[in-house]
């Protein structure tokens, strides 16, 4: 045995500093932890400052492309993760988030028209699309059209010299008719106007956004991720999904110059829901359509407007564009060609006290607003307050019902207690 003492050990979790740290040195920290991470999972980079090497890198990196980071609202790793998934999942080539489906939505008219400018809009559009042309934009000096979607010539002899936009929706809101999009897309482009499509409902599953079957499709994708790629409930966002270069730029500029950008713990909420987005659609789409078929059967409705039923207006037309879809749920996909949506018409003969006594009476379709997650819900609609122009829809109190992930012979038996509770 020597004398000399042993090498100290090492302490557990030694300090970089012999003194606990000052404020500035813990805000100055040097440690880096390596870079190489792999997992199936992503990092999530939240930040409003993004720190740079040298003013000449400062002046280098462009917030336009994703080569760099500049600042949090222009996007961080996270951030461009999401947007790249998006894009996939449309066919796209350049996304922008935004906090909501109804901020993608007004980024496209913000972006890309000025005074005297005109936007022409499905007359069965989602509401607020049709309350925003109503209010700011008409204040801002763009006027706006509603058109019949079902009726391509409608929508022809309304585009003039002023068009500078059309919207596409497919199905349309609430009432889930079917237009026939390749045809609209086509009277768009030989106009020369630029069209925007509200993909939420076929969120890029039930059929192409870009590609309407003939080798066109939209300009301009605007998806609520709100509904399906969330499918939690529990989050808003937005996205804007182009194959334009030229027009991602202008959306771009539009989406820095408003501050729209979108907080990282919502991105990471989308990015945990989206791997699973196409096997939600697909279960979603096979409960609604098995209930659309029995509640077809339900005298007290006169109508239900699903545009997979036959003889559901416009039906046709989503056969024709969502065949591949359809072929590919067919042939044993897990996944759908269309959003668990259906709608009926009540028979008129029932007072509005029966309408609302039937939706109070529902336990398992719960009142409320959205779609795309796991609960069902119902919202009863007055038509006539919500259209220019005449429908050939069959006249009865209006009622949306939104699918969720229950069972659906639960579900099934909700909607008959229900119907058997108010009309008895
Ligand atoms: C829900 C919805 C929107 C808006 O999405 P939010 O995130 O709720 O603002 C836009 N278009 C359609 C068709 C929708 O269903």
């Amino acid at each position: 045995m020597s004398d000399t003492p042993s090498p100290a050990l090492p302490k557990p979790h030694a300090p970089l500093h012999a003194q606990p740290a000052s404020a500035t040195e813990l805000i100055h920290h040097p440690y880096q932890p390596p870079t190489v991470f792999a997992a199936p999972t992503f990092g999530v980079h939240k930040a409003s400052t993004v720190l740079f090497d040298s003013v000449a890198a400062m002046r280098d990196t462009t917030w336009m492309d994703k080569s760099g980071y500049t600042y949090g609202l222009h996007g961080t790793p996270t951030s461009f993760l999401l947007e790249e998934r998006i894009c996939a999942l449309e066919g796209g080539l350049q996304t922008l988030l935004v906090p909501s489906g109804l901020a993608a939505l007004a980024l496209v008219p913000m972006a890309l028209l000025k005074a005297g400018d005109e936007l022409l809009m499905p007359d069965n559009a989602y509401g607020p699309n049709k309350s925003l042309a109503e209010g700011e934009l008409r204040n801002w000096g763009i006027t706006h059209q509603f058109y019949d979607p079902m009726n391509p010539d409608d929508l022809a002899a309304r585009i003039s010299d002023k068009t500078r936009l059309v919207w596409l929706e497919a199905a349309g809101s609430v009432t889930l008719e079917f237009p026939d999009l390749p045809a609209l897309a086509r009277i768009c482009r030989e106009r020369g106007v630029t069209t925007a499509l509200d993909n939420t409902w076929g969120a890029g599953i039930a059929f192409n956004p870009f590609d309407f079957g003939d080798g066109w499709g939209a300009d301009i994708s605007a998806h609520a991720l709100t509904k399906y790629p969330s499918g939690g409930g529990d989050v808003l966002m937005g996205s804007v999904t182009t194959r334009d270069a030229l027009l991602h730029k202008k959306l771009k500029l539009a989406h820095m110059r408003l501050g729209l950008g979108v907080g990282m713990n919502d991105v990471e909420m989308v990015l945990r829901s989206l791997p699973t987005v196409h096997l939600r659609y697909g279960a979603a789409d096979r409960s609604a359509r098995a209930l659309a078929r029995w509640a077809s059967q339900q005298p007290a409705f006169v109508q239900v407007l699903h545009p997979a039923l036959p003889g559901s207006p416009g039906h046709d037309h989503w056969r024709r564009l969502c065949a591949p879809a359809q072929a590919r749920a067919d042939a044993g996909d897990d996944s759908g060609a269309a959003a668990s949506l259906f709608s009926v018409m009540l028979d008129p003969g029932c007072s509005p006290a029966q309408v609302d006594a039937f939706c109070d009476a529902l336990r398992l379709f719960r009142l409320g607003y959205s779609w795309g997650g796991p609960i069902s819900l119902v919202v009863p609609y007055h038509l006539d307050e919500m259209r220019s122009l005449p429908t050939t829809l069959t006249p009865g109190h209006l009622i949306r019902f939104a699918v969720g992930l229950e069972r659906t012979a639960d579900l099934q038996a909700d909607l008959a207690q229900a119907l058997s509770h108010a009309l008895r």
